[in-house]
């Protein structure tokens, strides 16, 4: 007879594995089934973000920055190296090492929890019937869940005409795998990943050249914050072409030859290697047999209401493949969030967090260099919405500590309601603002004012005082900056 689960959960990255552990921690009978595999054939939990996302970039995001660091930033501290070079097979080592860690502690967690762990793709049938095929097509094997929950995460978008091979045109998979420094590197998108992939492949030495449709700059982050990035990453060499519409990508002589249009000029481009970043799509092929009763929504993401329920009695969907931010922070959210609304279903528990669409204080961050972080609303969000603000900032320039690191470079900047004072957004770039964003979030959840922040002590000399006198500069009170900020 085909097992029976309380759960069973499709897709092991940071919303499946999650989800599933927090199913068994409240007592559920729980399967995972996750199709990734490491270059052994093997299961690698962990999704997008372990295996080819968040973890290698990062690992060769710090690998490159601490060659960059060596290879100048230090001087100004007196130290100095020579013949500073960089051992590419080494670094990728390092990175696969990291990934390889971390996917088998996943494994361990599913042990310790007693998750049971299924290695193939799987498909939803009627009546949570869930089927296992293997990497050939053939089915493994057939469960049934009273709950399924659809955490198949994302994959690439491809641009069509575009001759993908792996080596010099590629995803950002291959991009995180690359054997040597490509000398003329080409991007296709100024998003997160052409900024983060291209930084790593500037800062080893790589001419980057990065093409961007669109005619603004990071659209998404507060343009006071764009215009600073924009600042910074022209001034490291990062040649960023916006406006810029790639029409094709051909194999020459002497590399790849990348056309684009700009107004209506025609310009081209030749390149060793051509990154394409253009964004994510949800991975649903072969997800969901017709019969099952979910819906897809017209962009292909899996329909879903507030508290992340299908169309489907019992069946979930979280992650990237539901509507919201591709975070892995947003997808591990909704993950704990369901196994949370299934156990008070199932076995009556009373730890809920509902009104899950509500990503008004999940962090942003790019982890370039200046770093840059946001949580809540944009000024120009908030003003389209004729909301009534206030804004203070601070520079990192005028902080102590930021000058005793030689990291004295962008800002804080905060926005609050003009007459309630509550925080709608804070915005920042600079030095380590990954970390910083977390205070900003936390007093977001908990509805704090400007006040609340400027009237909590913060650790002298540290980077958090920029949020500090960011926080008074609202108030136009910051004490090591003159009194101006604007008022709307
Ligand atoms: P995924 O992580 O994509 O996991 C889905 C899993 O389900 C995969 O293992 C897939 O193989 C499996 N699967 C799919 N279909 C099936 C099926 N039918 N049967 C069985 N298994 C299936 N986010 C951040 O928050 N911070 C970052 O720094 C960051 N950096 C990134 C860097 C890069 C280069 C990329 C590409 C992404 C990055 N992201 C980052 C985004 C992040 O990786 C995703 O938001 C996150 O992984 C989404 O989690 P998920 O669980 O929804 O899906
Ligand atoms: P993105 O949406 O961030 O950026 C894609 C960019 O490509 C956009 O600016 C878009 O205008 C541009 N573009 C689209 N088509 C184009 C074309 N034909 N020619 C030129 N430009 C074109 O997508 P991404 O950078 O691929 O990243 C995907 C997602 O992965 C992100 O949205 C993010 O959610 C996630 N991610 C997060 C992090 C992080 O949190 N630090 C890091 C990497 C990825």
């Amino acid at each position: 007879m085909d097992e029976h689960y309380d759960v069973i959960v499709i897709g092991g990255g940071p919303g499946g594995y999650v989800a599933a552990i927090r199913c068994a921690q409240l007592g559920l009978k729980t399967a995972c089934i996750d199709a990734q595999a490491n270059a052994q054939g093997q299961l690698s939990l962990g999704g997008t973000c372990l295996n080819v996302g968040c973890i290698p970039s990062k690992a060769l995001l710090d690998s490159s920055e601490n060659f960059e660091r060596l290879n100048g930033q230090f001087k100004k501290h007196g130290i100095h190296a020579d013949n500073i070079s960089i051992d590419i097979a080494k670094m990728m080592e390092r990175k696969d090492k990291i990934v390889a860690k971390l996917t088998s502690g996943i494994s361990q967690l599913f042990k310790a929890n007693k998750v049971d762990t299924f290695h193939g793709r799987g498909k939803l049938l009627k009546d949570r019937v869930v089927e296992i095929y293997d990497p050939n097509g053939k089915l493994q094997n057939t469960l049934r869940s009273d709950h399924v929950i659809l955490a198949p995460g994302s994959t690439p978008v491809k641009l069509p005409d575009i001759p993908y091979n792996h080596e010099t045109v590629v995803d950002s998979t291959d991009a995180l795998a690359f054997d040597h420094v490509p000398l003329r590197l080409g991007i296709i998108g100024a998003g997160v990943i052409g900024l983060e992939l291209g930084s790593v492949w500037r800062r080893l030495g790589s001419q980057v050249v990065i093409v961007e449709a669109l005619d603004n700059f990071l659209t998404a982050a507060d343009q006071d914050i764009a215009r600073e990035a924009m600042r910074h990453f022209k001034r490291q060499g990062l040649d960023i072409r916006l406006g810029a519409t790639v029409t094709k990508v051909s194999p020459t002589d002497d590399g790849m030859l990348l056309e684009y249009c700009q107004g209506d000029q025609t310009h081209e481009l030749n390149v060793d290697r051509v990154i394409v970043a253009v964004g994510r799509a949800p991975a649903t092929a072969g997800l969901l047999a017709p019969e099952c009763g979910v819906n897809l929504e017209a962009r292909g993401f899996i329909e879903v209401d507030g508290n992340c329920r299908t169309a489907a009695e019992h069946v979930w969907a979280v992650g990237d493949a539901v509507r919201g931010p591709m975070l892995a922070h947003k997808s591990s959210e909704e993950g704990v969030a369901v196994a949370e609304l299934i156990a008070s279903e199932m076995v009556g528990s009373t730890k809920v967090k509902a009104h899950l669409a509500e990503f008004n204080t999940v962090p942003w961050v790019i982890y370039t260099d200046p770093e840059i972080a946001w949580v809540g609303q944009t000024e120009a969000q908030l003003t389209e919405q004729n909301i009534p603000i206030l804004t203070g900032s601070f520079p990192f320039a005028a902080t102590g500590r930021a000058l005793a690191m030689e990291e004295p470079v962008g800002m804080v900047k905060m926005i609050a309601h003009r007459t309630t004072d509550r925080l709608l957004g804070v915005h920042m770039i600079g030095p380590h603002v990954s970390e910083l964003i977390a205070e900003c979030v936390m007093a977001m959840e908990y509805h704090a004012s400007a006040e609340d922040l400027a009237r909590t002590i913060h650790a002298h000399p540290t980077l958090s005082e920029a949020v500090h006198e960011a926080a008074l500069a609202v108030a136009n009170r910051a004490i090591h900056k003159a009194p101006n900020s604007r008022v709307r």
